[in-house]
């Protein structure tokens, strides 16, 4: 047997949950880690193979990035276990048995996640109503859409060139995965004056010193098309782009990407998070040691959650954007102040910001599960 107590801290997790309905081909697990700061939020994942350790580990992932967010929402993660390609139908009975099964645990706000759409948020409103990540047309805000992320990646690299020697305007700027997040953050970074010199996509990257046009390359990613269909410019395979030379490097597209191997790689001088985990913990300390400031991953790529957690309060567009504007520099600011003041890596800074919110929270309350 599992020994799931082996990861239980001060912190959490307060419940897991395995769920089991044979008449649905239902199995789901999920883990709300903590909720001193309030009910949690986190994503559903849909996977044929993710164990409950992990799961714990996702959702105490959610409960440091809302915590360090300032949001009244502590961390859950759920895993639906199949395969996220099944037929829409059977996928939607699923999904509605799963939210029935979750309809009294009002601690997890439901959310989406790999392998969950907006379509099954819609299905989860419709039993139990209490769910973020909905279509617009029911009261959601589609972050993807929108660039919710790219537009925190924006606030937090602001903040961040206070801590360095050089401004936004003429900064050259790479972008590693053009999706959802990437294009969004190169959209916003070039409109406030950043020169877009590299981007890639998982097809191949592109590279051209003089900048990039980013409109024209929003419009190949739209038509289906690779940043490699560019027309001006070099192309290069897509693991160069850690070999560009710029000023502000952005991951945004899958974990580990640059460890102790290929960190040395890095012509930079500030590296935002904009993936989950993108750089291993040993290549963010070389980093350090090289004087290259990263701003971590929890703290950067906020705004996807802030956006949901704006959504299920009722909040309208553009108020959402105000609200991840706020949160993303008075974060990174706090990040960078304890980072000067303490000589500490930034992430160390950051999980101790998280920390000492979800502890302050937990102390004004008599428990903290519900
Ligand atoms: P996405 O699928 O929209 O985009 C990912 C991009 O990365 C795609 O363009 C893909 O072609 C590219 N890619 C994949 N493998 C690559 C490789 N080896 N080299 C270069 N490019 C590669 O996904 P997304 O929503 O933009 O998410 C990107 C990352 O950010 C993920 O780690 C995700 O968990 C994280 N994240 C996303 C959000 C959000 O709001 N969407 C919020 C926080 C964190």
């Amino acid at each position: 047997m599992e020994d799931i107590f082996k990861f239980y801290d001060d912190l959490g997790p307060t419940k897991i949950i395995h769920i089991y309905e044979p008449k649905l081909d239902l199995k789901a697990v999920l883990v709300v880690d903590n909720v001193a700061a309030g009910p949690s939020i986190g994503g559903i994942r849909m996977a044929p193979d993710v164990s409950t350790e992990e799961c714990f580990r996702l959702a105490r992932a959610m409960t440091l990035k809302n915590a360090a967010a300032g949001l009244a929402h502590g961390g859950g993660k759920a895993v639906l276990y199949g395969d996220p390609k099944i037929p829409r139908e059977k996928k939607e009975i699923v999904i509605r048995g799963l939210a029935n099964a979750l309809r009294d645990i009002k601690e997890y706000i439901l959310a989406p996640d790999m392998g969950t759409d907006e379509e099954c948020m819609a299905w989860i409103k419709d039993e139990i109503g209490r769910v973020v990540g909905l279509p617009r047309e029911i009261g959601g805000i589609p972050l993807d859409e929108i660039g919710a992320t790219g537009w925190g990646i924006r606030h937090a690299t602001e903040v961040a060139l206070g801590g360095c020697d050089f401004e936004l305007a003429g900064a050259r700027l790479v972008v590693q995965g053009f999706g959802a997040v990437g294009k969004h953050a190169a959209r916003f970074l070039v409109e406030q004056g950043a020169i877009l010199v590299g981007a890639s996509d998982s097809q191949g990257a592109i590279y051209h010193p003089q900048g990039l046009n980013i409109e024209h390359l929003m419009e190949l990613k739209l038509a289906g098309k690779s940043v490699a269909d560019y027309q001006d410019g070099q192309k290069v395979d897509k693991n160069a782009v850690i070999d560009m030379e710029c000023d502000i490097w952005i991951p945004a597209a899958r974990p580990d990407v640059i460890h102790k191997g290929n960190v040395g790689r890095l012509k930079t001088r500030l590296v935002v998070e904009g993936a989950n985990i993108p750089i291993t913990h040993d290549a963010e300390k070389i980093l350090h040691q090289r004087g290259i400031l990263c701003i971590p991953d929890f703290i950067a790529n906020a705004g996807g959650v802030i956006c949901a957690a704006m959504e299920y309060k009722g909040a309208t567009e553009t108020i959402a954007l105000e609200a991840i504007e706020e949160k993303l520099r008075y974060n990174t600011r706090l990040v960078l102040n304890k980072v000067k003041e303490k000589r500490i890596l930034p992430r160390i800074a950051a999980v101790d910001l998280a920390v000492q919110r979800v502890k302050r929270a937990a102390s004004f309350r008599r428990w903290t599960v519900f």
